[in-house]
């Protein structure tokens, strides 16, 4: 789906220095609770992400690093 900024930004094809101008105050900027912010640091994944311990690992990531990195899974072992 095409954004106001991208539609905005389509008109003012022709006018570079306007366009210019309005990409510079207008460009969404990455928040720290947007999705894109937050990536996987091994696979840039972006669902699942688990953020504590300042681990940065996606779900999937975390299961095969997290033997090594000291976590133990406790309760019944399947
Ligand atoms: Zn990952």
């Amino acid at each position: 789906m095409e954004t106001a900024y991208e539609r905005i930004l389509k008109t003012l094809k022709n006018k570079p220095a306007k366009s210019k101008r309005f990409a510079k105050f207008n460009a969404h900027k990455l928040q720290p609770h947007d999705m894109k912010a937050r990536k996987c640091t091994r696979c840039n994944r972006m669902e699942g992400h688990i953020r504590i311990h300042g681990l940065n690992y996606c779900r999937e990531c975390f299961r095969e690093v997290a033997p090594e990195l000291g976590f133990k899974k406790y309760g019944a072992e399947a």
